[in-house]
């Protein structure tokens, strides 16, 4: 049991450390630099951790700038307040990453730039026999550890989160962020902090700090708001990893008009 605990909670962080530290930290908002090397690094950790649910940094990094720009809008790629469920969220969300993945609709040119694109790695991530295969390799393990290892049938519950991993993290961020939670700062959206210390979510439930200041590394404004991946990026910074741009270490955080969270869920 303690093995497929480990086995999930270990494809749940790494899964979720690239989604928050590769793709939306570095991809859409160029927080940090890093060089080439590093780059493919965690961009092919991003495909290993993804697996059956790859994303694609040019795709994500898209839709997240049309996100930013429309913030819970008609337009804003993935609003709970423009869609009935969350199903229909992520469906909806699906659709518009599928057309942008296969260039298949005009995409403003101001979303369109600077972000890694790796064409190899790409093609492999979104194609049938990478998703079906890691697919495939999760179902094994856990079968392997219900004959061998004595785990309870009920875990085979958790074989559809491992296949759509990538997509989950986003429809909770995404639906959460923007529903549950307080506001620290009045962004003209419905943007919201979900937790005070988001162990769960690695930072991204701060979606209210992070609309109001969108190239913050730090995620948390307040002194009890605790961003997780935040102490890692230091890390990588500290071991000349990642390269943090001067501009957005020391981005102030504005006196918001409330001393304090105006309400807690
Ligand atoms: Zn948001
Ligand atoms: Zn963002």
């Amino acid at each position: 049991m303690y093995v497929v605990l480990a086995a999930f909670f270990g494809h749940w962080y790494l899964s979720l450390f690239c989604q928050t530290f590769f793709l939306h930290r570095y991809s859409a908002h160029k927080m940090f630099t890093m060089n080439k090397f590093w780059e493919k690094f965690f961009y092919a950790l991003t495909y290993i951790s993804q697996g059956s649910s790859y994303l694609s940094p040019r795709a994500y990094a898209i839709l997240h700038r049309m996100h930013h720009a429309f913030s819970d809008t008609e337009k804003d790629p993935h609003s709970p307040h423009h869609t009935e469920n969350v199903f229909t969220m992520m469906w909806k969300t699906k659709d518009l990453y599928n057309a942008v993945l296969n260039r298949k609709v005009k995409v403003e040119a101001r979303f369109e730039r600077d972000y890694p694109y790796w064409e190899k790695l790409e093609k492999l991530g979104d194609s049938w026999i990478s998703r079906l295969g890691w697919g495939i390799l999760y179902s094994l393990f856990y079968i392997f550890a219900f004959i061998y290892l004595d785990m309870h049938w009920a875990f085979f519950l958790l074989l559809p989160i491992h296949y759509l991993m990538g997509p989950v993290h986003g429809a909770i961020v995404n639906w959460s962020g923007h529903k549950y939670g307080y506001q620290n700062f009045d962004n003209k959206d419905e943007s919201k902090n979900s937790l005070v210390f988001d162990l769960l979510m690695m930072g991204e439930l701060f979606q209210n700090n992070h609309h109001k200041l969108p190239n913050r590394v730090n995620f948390g404004t307040k002194w009890f708001e605790f961003d997780p991946t935040y102490p890692v990026i230091k890390f990588l910074s500290w071991t000349k990893i990642i390269k943090m741009k001067e501009s957005k270490v020391g981005v102030e955080v504005p006196k918001p008009k409330e001393a304090s969270p105006t309400h807690l869920f």
